[in-house]
């Protein structure tokens, strides 16, 4: 991009959702603004001053944006859309305005051949309407760059010009997740595992402004160190879209499987373990202050996830449990997961804390009170006080790993 006189090299963001909150708007656009503040920072993106510019963030004085740090941005939730441009000054003449559309022709080349203006005016006491500044605009950089061709519907690069009240911004789109910022909407515990399911859908729920902790049980000695080390690289990988607020914790539930295998009834094992776990997460969550539970449990996928089963399994609990993959299929979790790049590190055999108590047959139908009275018969929930002393806590540090 080709700098004109007065153009400051800038980056722009629009969020997505803040927009509705009414009276609470100031309050989510700081959160976003501290997000991008940590996520600039993380892509090693030196900015002179990050600032809220009529509905969005301008970052003053931004270095054009690596391949690494689109992706990242564009992953980030609450972020609808960004890109890297250039601010005039709102007294800059017609000259100024087609001289800083014109500096971009070289770089829209090199990333394609058809183009589009688009124009928005916040400012519409501007001489031009949008439709005359998309055209003017739009010739202007045909003439700089002949092998570009203009496509409105879908083309490879679209160069947005907003006139503001205070400032003109030219910037090239690129598409943003959309949803709220993390921290927007509180707190939450995700039981993560090592598979596909639970990374996913805690990455939805920190697409809907949750801040997500994760908590991890393993079976140490009968499960192995690598599911542990696999939840955990998980976990720092999704906490690289989070603050550095988000925690991970492990917990070992050795106990409690020595003792469903010795003693409970063996179709009812696994709904069993879930109760327990839930009960566990559920104290470390009111530790955090947390007000919900995530899961990646899909309806169907699994003998343990039938409704009736989902439906004992949540009573062990009075916290909300948020189960965002209900409907997905697993082919549309695992693109989700291909496309947040944990897919990887989830597709890594290891042993599975709940694999070990998988009977051929689980039960696909279970009551309440039966379960209740099978968990008094065995004792299972005064067991529970010393797997909770195992637990291991930790933050997650700006990298994404632990401190
Ligand atoms: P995932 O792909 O997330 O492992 P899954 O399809 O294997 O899910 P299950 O093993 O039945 O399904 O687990 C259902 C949910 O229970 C998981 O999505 C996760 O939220 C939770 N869970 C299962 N195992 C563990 C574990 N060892 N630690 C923490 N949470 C777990
Ligand atoms: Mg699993």
């Amino acid at each position: 991009m080709q700098l004109v006189q007065r153009a400051t090299p800038v980056i722009v963001f629009h969020y997505d959702e803040i927009g509705l909150k009414g009276g609470n708007r100031p309050r989510y656009e700081h959160i976003f603004l501290n997000r991008l503040r940590e996520q600039l920072q993380r892509c090693g993106v030196t900015v002179e001053k990050l600032v809220l510019r009529e509905s969005r963030v301008v970052a003053i004085g931004a270095a054009p944006l690596s391949e690494a740090a689109k992706g990242r941005l564009a992953r980030t939730p609450g972020v609808a859309s960004f890109g890297s441009g250039v601010l005039l000054p709102r007294d800059a003449s017609e000259q100024e305005i087609a001289s800083a559309a014109r500096g971009f022709a070289a770089l829209l080349q090199q990333r394609g051949s058809t183009f589009r203006i688009t124009a928005h005016r916040a400012d519409k006491y501007y001489p031009k309407t949008s439709p005359e500044i998309e055209r003017w605009l739009g010739e202007a950089v045909g003439q700089e760059a002949p092998s570009l061709r203009v496509q409105l519907r879908k083309p490879e690069n679209n160069l947005v010009v907003e006139v503001l009240h205070s400032s003109i911004l030219l910037w090239i789109r690129e598409d943003g997740v959309g949803g709220l910022p993390v921290g927007a909407s509180g707190d939450a515990v995700c039981l993560l595992s090592s598979g596909f399911d639970s990374p996913v859908a805690s990455y939805l729920m920190m697409k809907r402004g949750v801040r997500v902790h994760w908590l991890h049980f393993h079976a140490a000695p009968a499960t192995g160190e690598e599911a542990r080390e696999v939840a955990r690289a998980l976990a720092a990988h999704l906490a690289q879209w989070s603050d550095r607020k988000a925690r991970f914790a492990t917990m070992n539930v050795f106990l409690l499987t020595k003792l469903l295998i010795k003693q409970a009834q063996e179709k009812m094992r696994v709904v069993l373990l879930r109760r327990s776990m839930m009960r566990l997460a559920e104290r470390w969550a009111r530790q955090l202050r947390a007000e919900a539970l995530i899961t990646g449990e899909s309806v169907g996928q699994v003998a343990s996830q039938t409704l009736s089963n989902i439906a004992t399994i949540t009573a062990a609990t009075t916290l909300p449990v948020l189960r965002p993959l209900s409907g997905f299929n697993k082919n549309e979790i695992i693109r989700t997961a291909e496309w947040l790049g944990t897919a990887p590190l989830s597709s890594r055999k290891c042993d599975d804390t709940c694999a070990m108590l998988t009977p051929r047959h689980p039960a696909t139908k279970t009551q309440r009170e039966t379960i209740e009275r099978e968990e008094e018969r065995i004792g299972i929930r005064d067991r529970e006080a010393a797997v909770f002393q195992t637990l291991e806590e930790n933050n997650l540090n700006e990298e994404g790993e632990e401190d």
